[in-house]
C-alpha cells in the first residue's frame, strides 16, 4: 500500500466528512483517541450554549426548562443506542470507578449466598482497587480472585457471585469474547460485569443479544466527552428495582423535593444516580454524540479494522523484527487500537509526539496506538508509520532525554 492508494482509500471513506467535525491540529496525526478523544465542533457548541444561555440566563430555572434534572437518563438513552441497550437501561453520571462500585455493591447484595468475585488479575488497577474494597465492605466473606481470563472456565462454580471483566483489554487491545463469556458465567448463576472503557464508541457491542447483566465505561475516550467527562452504567432491565444503589443520594429518591429524612429509591435507573449533575460537562457528551448519531457502530468497525490492520501491515514490512506484535491478529478479538513491545517504548512514543505523532506507552513496554475511525485517515496511518520508521532508522528513541518519564505516560 503507498501514499496514493491511502488517499484513495479516503476519497471512497463514507466517515471521510466527520472528520471536519472535529478540532484538530494541523500537521499532527492523534492516535491517542482511545485515552482522551479530541474536542468535536458540537461539544463545543453545546458547552457555550449550556454556559451562556442556560446558566447564564436561565439559571436555576434551568434544572426545569433545559432539562437539566434529566440529562443523565436522556443521554443514558443516547449511549444505549451504541451498546443495544433499550431506552431507559443506562444512566450517565460519575465517573467509571465510581459506577463500577455502585454495579459490584448491588450485584454481591442480590447474591447474598454466594462468596467470591472473580476478575482478570491484569485488569486495569482501578477496576481491581475498587473491586477490593467493595468485597471488604460487603457484610460478608467475601474472595475475590483475580485470575488468568484464560483459565476463568476452571474458577467458574456455584459460590461465584460476580465476574468482572474489561472487554477490550486496556494493554494489548484484545477484545474479549462478551457473549461466549457471559453465558458461561450464567451457566454458574453468577452474573456478569462488563467494562466498556475501550468498547464504546470503537467496537459493536450488544448488551440485550449477548444477556450482559450489568456494564459500565467511560465516555472521555472513543466517546470524545471531554477531560474527566462522566461515565455511564446499564443494568439489565431484569436486574432493575432488584438491584439497590450501595450509594443513595437526594437525586435517586422516588421524590427528591420531598426532602424526606428516609430513602425510597427512584424506579429503574435514575435510582442509581446520587448527586447533582455535572451540567457542563454533560453539555459537552451531548454535542459530542452528535458525531456518532451521523454514522452506526457497524460503519465505524469496518473502517477501524481496515486502519489497524493497515498500520500492522505498514510496520511489519517496513520495520520487520522490530516490534512484538501485542494485539492479536484475528478481527473477532481485536479491539480499535494496536499495542507493539519494544524495549525501549517509552522512548519510542516520546520521539513520535514530538514529531507530531501522538501515541501513549504503558509500561514496562508497551507502545499503544488508537484508532478513531470518525476522524482518523488512511493516509494518517500511513504517514504515521513513515515517521515511526524515521525514529527507529535514526535511534531518536534511544535520546537519553527518554531516560525519565513524564508523570503521564
Ligand atoms: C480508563 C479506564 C478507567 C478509568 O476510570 P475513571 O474512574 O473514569 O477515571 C477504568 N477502567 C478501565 C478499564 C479504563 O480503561
Amino acid at each position: 500500500m503507498n501514499r496514493d492508494e491511502c488517499l484513495a482509500l479516503d476519497a471512497r471513506d463514507p466517515l471521510a466528512s466527520l472528520r471536519e467535525e472535529f478540532v484538530l491540529t494541523e500537521g499532527e496525526i492523534y492516535l491517542d483517541g482511545n485515552s482522551l478523544g479530541p474536542v468535536s465542533r458540537g461539544a463545543q457548541r453545546r458547552i457555550h450554549e449550556v454556559v451562556d444561555h442556560e446558566w447564564a440566563r436561565g439559571l436555576i430555572r434551568s434544572n426545569n426548562t433545559a432539562g437539566w434534572i434529566d440529562l443523565p437518563l436522556n443521554l443514558g438513552d443516547r449511549v444505549a443506542a451504541l451498546l443495544g441497550a433499550p431506552s431507559g437501561a443506562v444512566l450517565v453520571a460519575d465517573t467509571l470507578t465510581f459506577l463500577l462500585a455502585k454495579i459490584i455493591g448491588g450485584a454481591l447484595d442480590v447474591q447474598s449466598d454466594r462468596h467470591v468475585v472473580i476478575t482478570d488479575a491484569v485488569n486495569f488497577h482501578s477496576d481491581l482497587y475498587i473491586v477490593e474494597a467493595m468485597a471488604r465492605r460487603a457484610g460478608r466473606e467475601i474472595t475475590v480472585k483475580a485470575i488468568d481470563r484464560n483459565t476463568l472456565d476452571e474458577h467458574l462454580d456455584d459460590d461465584v457471585a460476580l465476574v468482572m471483566l474489561t472487554h477490550v483489554d486496556f494493554r494489548t487491545g484484545e477484545m474479549l469474547d462478551l457473549q461466549g463469556i457471559t453465558s458461561a458465567v450464567h451457566a454458574v448463576g453468577a452474573l456478569m460485569l462488563w467494562d466498556f472503557a475501550h468498547s464504546t464508541g470503537a467496537v459493536p457491542v450488544n448488551v440485550e443479544e449477548a444477556g450482559v447483566d450489568f456494564a459500565a465505561g467511560c465516555t472521555y475516550k472513543y466517546l470524545n466527552g471531554g477531560p474527566g467527562a462522566p461515565g455511564f452504567m446499564y443494568v439489565a432491565p431484569r436486574w432493575q428495582g432488584v438491584l439497590t444503589n450501595p450509594l443513595p443520594g437526594w437525586l435517586g429518591h422516588a421524590r427528591p423535593f420531598d426532602f424526606a429524612s428516609h430513602y425510597e429509591s427512584a424506579s429503574g435507573m435514575r435510582g442509581f444516580i446520587t448527586s447533582s449533575p455535572p451540567v457542563i460537562a454533560l453539555g459537552a457528551l451531548g454535542g459530542a454524540l452528535e458525531t456518532f448519531e451521523r454514522t452506526s457502530m457497524a460503519e465505524i468497525r469496518v473502517k477501524s479494522l481496515a486502519l489497524t490492520d493497515l498500520f500492522i501491515t505498514l510496520v511489519e514490512d517496513a520495520l520487520p523484527g522490530v516490534f512484538e506484535l501485542v494485539t492479536p491478529r484475528e478481527h473477532t478479538r481485536r479491539g480499535s487500537q494496536v499495542a507493539l513491545r519494544h524495549e525501549r517504548g517509552y522512548g519510542v512514543v516520546q520521539a513520535l509526539i514530538e514529531r507530531g505523532v501522538i501515541g501513549d506507552f504503558r509500561a514496562p513496554d508497551i507502545c499503544r496506538f488508537g484508532f478513531a475511525p470518525l476522524y482518523l485517515r488512511y493516509v494518517d496511518v500511513f504517514d504515521a508509520v513513515e515517521i515511526l520508521v524515521d525514529v527507529m532508522m535514526s535511534g531518536a528513541h534511544l535520546d537519553e532525554r527518554f531516560a525519565v518519564r513524564l508523570a503521564v505516560t
